[in-house]
């Protein structure tokens, strides 16, 4: 163990995150783990204190200055426009790794999945968690759905660089492709580029709808998970249910720089002030700060001690099972159980030894948008409407009024699907109306200029536009979809 302290920034939190930053700060003082400890407010308090971000600039600096964060969980307040600062903290910092790991301490936590041992990688950063959302219309909202290559690239080579540093047999991709072909599909083209390069790794895709129930059924079937954001936070949340509580497991967040560990639950408002909270979900994320910090014997002594407890059946309210447990005990006195046991290992449960080696993080630019060189044409422009005052088939006769100047109206949809020309009359149609115009001319190319007097020209008729995506071919490859019924 390395003599000089390392230094981290704490943050208490809000709900149960004040008790079980209290209990696991103790334990780590009790271990020997040497740490110079700088704290922040975030959260509630900064929120309503009218910063909607949560989080003050001194607070970033100490980030920024000791690039490592042990923090408690934090209440988002609903409503009034408040962002999720644990959002905003893991996409400012670039975390864009989400380590969770699920684990059954069968016989001694009750569980229908005694050999469950899995490792979840969630995508951090993109997908619906861009938080970019619009009212467009009185009836429509929209989020939009982010994934880069970049991005994918990150998370996947990470997933694949993790499950080799910690001896994990198979990873395995859960998208829902067969729905969402652009960008869940970018993420399972880039999972089955990486995967090539990783031949001593079983690999293998589910579309999640199926992979989840797999995962909740058996899930000793899985070893390391890689998956988009959402799909991620769900089932990180499942997975560690279903090994025993939400209350158990622990999560890492990591950057190029920065890293941020903390419990995969929430601030638990419900429980919060009466000392019965498991601490064991952030005392795990904390275990895996002090391997980060290269704190390994500390890191050691601590997760034997706490297999000790758990082994000993002293379990917090979560977990408390009768005939399975043999004392419920609250938060304070669970960390004073696993402080007695610190230099103790566990009999039955198998001890941890941890190895100073970290996972290599993968080297991607920045800028590494597009493959240099690629030909990307614009070849139409889908033009949004808000619109109220009739059938699409009047939109469409109204619209193919302002066709010109090398572009032609193609289809229009609705939620998706085509309703002009031709839509059938079941189709339910919304205010929110997709018109697609496309070039109409020998080199079948649109310029912006076009766009723009065909955007005067809706203007003209009195249309409401809300917005507009370009269609663009990459090196002659549609950069769009269809519409359904196209
Ligand atoms: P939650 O995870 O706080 O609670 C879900 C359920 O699990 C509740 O029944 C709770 O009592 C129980 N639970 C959670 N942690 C426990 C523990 N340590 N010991 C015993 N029982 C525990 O989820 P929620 O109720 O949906 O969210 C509450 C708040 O937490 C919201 O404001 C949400 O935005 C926030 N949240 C924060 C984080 C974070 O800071 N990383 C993560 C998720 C949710």
């Amino acid at each position: 163990m390395k003599n000089e302290k390392s230094a981290i920034t704490v943050a208490y939190g809000d709900g149960i995150g004040p008790e079980i930053m209290s209990a696991t700060l103790d334990i780590l003082e009790e271990s020997g783990a040497k740490l110079d400890i700088e704290m922040i407010e975030i959260g509630e308090k900064v929120y309503l204190s009218g910063n909607t971000a949560g989080i003050s600039t001194e607070s970033w600096d100490s980030l920024r200055r000791t690039k490592v964060f042990l923090k408690a969980p934090i209440t988002t307040p609903q409503g009034g426009g408040y962002k999720s600062l644990n959002v905003t903290v893991r996409k400012t910092l670039g975390l864009f790794a989400n380590v969770r790991p699920c684990v059954s301490y069968a016989p001694f936590v009750d569980t229908k999945h005694p050999k469950m041992d899995l490792v979840i990688i969630r995508e951090n950063e993109e997908d619906l968690y861009a938080g970019i959302e619009h009212r467009q219309t009185s009836q429509v909202y929209q989020c939009l759905k982010i994934i880069t290559r970049p991005g994918c690239e990150k998370i996947i080579r990470y997933g694949f660089e993790y499950a080799r540093q910690h001896n994990r047999k198979k990873v395995t991709c859960f998208t829902k492709d067969n729905i969402m072909k652009m960008t869940d599909g970018l993420f399972h083209k880039v999972f089955d580029e990486v995967a090539a390069q990783y031949s001593d790794i079983e690999n293998e895709h589910w579309i999640v709808d199926i992979g989840s129930a797999k995962l909740s059924d058996t899930p000793d079937d899985f070893d390391v998970i890689i998956l988009p954001n959402l799909y991620g936070d769900i089932l990180s949340d499942v997975a560690a249910q279903i090994a025993g509580s939400i209350g158990l497991a622990g999560s890492a967040n990591i950057g190029e720089n920065i890293a941020m560990f903390e419990a995969i639950h929430g601030s638990a408002p419900k429980i919060a002030g009466q000392n019965i909270a498991n601490p064991s979900g952030l005392l795990h994320g904390a275990i895996m700060m002090l391997v980060h910090l290269n704190q390994t014997e500390a890191a050691e002594r601590i997760h034997n001690a706490w297999l000790k407890t758990i082994e000993d059946g002293i379990h917090t309210n979560d977990v408390f099972k009768e005939g399975v447990s043999k004392k419920e005990v609250g938060t304070r006195a669970f960390a004073e159980a696993v402080m007695n046991r610190l230099g103790q290992k566990p009999e039955t449960l198998k001890p941890v030894k941890y190895s100073a080696k970290s996972v290599n993080l993968p080297k991607i630019s920045k800028t590494n948008g597009h493959s240099h060189g690629e030909k990307k044409e614009m070849v139409g422009v889908d033009v949004f409407l808000d619109w109220k005052y009739g059938s699409p088939n009047e939109l469409g006769n109204l619209l193919e009024k302002v066709n010109g100047d090398g572009v032609k109206l193609q289809m229009i949809t609705n939620r998706g699907v085509k309703v002009y020309p031709n839509g059938l009359p079941e189709t339910f149609c919304t205010d929110h109306w997709r018109c697609r115009f496309i070039a109409e001319n020998d080199n079948k190319i649109v310029r912006h200029p076009q766009i723009i007097n065909l955007l005067g020209r809706v203007n003209e008729l009195g249309l409401d536009f809300i917005k507009i995506e370009t269609l663009c071919e990459f090196d002659g490859e549609k950069g769009y979809s269809l519409g359904q019924g196209q």
